[in-house]
């Protein structure tokens, strides 16, 4: 039996009529840019994270960028990010103008920390980027203790929660990614921003506008970022179903423990407090890419994430420099390995994973 790394299609299939049914209004109606959907979403979507504010944009790339000037970052501006992550986490920050400095990450839960990012503060440094890595809450609260703004890239943590307080809702602002294979995805491109701060929010709803509040008065060099209303209306009935997913997902990571896989590889540790979105299950092992290529010829879909890591891309050469060594992150790029994960992974598909991660992993 094949098993896919993702399944984002049979969890949409039930949804087919009501979606083109939406489709439909919104094309009928003619209002395809920043009209009632658009608005509607935004609402709902702020009220199911618990923040005053969600202002869509394009993607989940512009929503980083465009979070970051809205909280005040700019040039000569360092802004400390992970290194293991999507590389536009810190593409994001040089388009908003500031320096990315890279710090390191936690061995077990991958995450930065206090410890990593109090290492490489600088007296420029005018903002930390905490990714929720593969849908793991960072402690976001902690580092926000450190005084400075704190943007969490929410971007893989979209139903996930930490201390009972949803991903998304733990920094000074967050950013969403709605890329179809996210955990909350679109038919295309979009992404959000979500913030309590009544000036955040308003700064972001400007610069996605090209810096103007009434398209006649331009008071900002911004950006044509916007969520459009067709994927506004989708995302509106991918919302209610957001949890059941979620729950769907960490019923998967619970069976892939239960038999046994940890006796083959390193499992992700989960801190007290943390409910995960488990966007990728990953698992380490020294040997991560002759296990990988064990998986493949059993027909189990792997893959070994940011195996070359930001720091080292590269593009950003000119920034590594004022980075340190990051031990932590050479290595889990090295030894990670994604394995199936999707709402609807049946008990027979992990057991068909953990079987064949054992025979993989047989020295
Ligand atoms: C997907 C992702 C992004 C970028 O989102 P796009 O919508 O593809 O621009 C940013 N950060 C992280 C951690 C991501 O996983």
């Amino acid at each position: 039996m094949a098993v896919p790394l993702f399944d984002t299609q049979t969890p949409l299939s039930r949804l087919w009529p009501a979606i083109e049914a939406r489709l439909s209004e919104v094309i009928e109606r003619g209002v395809f840019i920043l009209g009632p959907e658009v608005s509607a979403f935004e609402r709902e979507f702020a009220d199911y994270l618990g923040v005053r504010h969600v202002v869509g944009v394009a993607n989940g790339t512009d929503a980083i960028t465009i979070a970051l000037r809205a909280l005040g970052v700019g040039p000569g501006d360092d802004v400390i990010v992970p290194s293991l992550t999507f590389y536009a986490t810190a593409e994001a920050a040089v388009t908003a103008g500031a320096t990315p400095i890279f710090c390191d990450v936690d061995p077990d839960t991958r995450n930065v920390t206090v410890d990593t990012v109090r290492a490489v503060l600088t007296p420029r440094t005018k903002a930390i980027v905490a990714v929720d890595l593969f849908g793991c809450p960072a402690p976001v609260p902690q580092l926000r203790e450190l005084g400075l703004p704190v943007l969490e890239d929410a971007a893989q943590a979209a139903g996930a929660s930490l201390d009972g307080c949803r991903a998304g809702a733990l920094g000074d602002a967050a950013t969403f990614s709605f890329y179809p294979s996210k955990n909350l995805g679109a038919l295309g491109d979009g992404g959000a921003i979500a913030t309590d701060d009544d000036g955040v929010a308003e700064l972001a709803r400007t610069l996605r506008f090209h810096g103007s509040h009434d398209k006649s008065t331009f008071i900002e060099v911004g950006y044509n970022s916007r969520l459009d209303e067709l994927q506004a209306a989708v995302l509106r009935l991918f919302l209610p179903e957001l949890d059941t997913w979620a729950t769907g997902r960490r019923s998967a990571a619970r069976a892939y423990a239960e038999l046994g896989l940890g006796e083959h590889c390193g499992l992700p540790a989960v801190p007290d407090g943390v409910d995960p979105a488990w966007h990728l299950y990953v698992v380490t092992h020294p040997r991560a890419d002759e296990v990988l290529a064990g998986l493949r010829q059993q027909d189990v879909q792997a893959r070994g994430y940011y195996r070359l890591p930001v720091h080292r891309q590269p593009a950003m050469a000119p920034y590594r420099a004022a980075s340190p060594e990051l031990p932590v992150t050479d290595e889990l790029a090295r030894t990670n390995i994604a394995l199936p994960m999707s709402p609807v992974l049946s008990g027979e598909q992990v057991r068909e994973v953990v079987g064949a991660v054992a025979a993989a992993a047989r020295p």
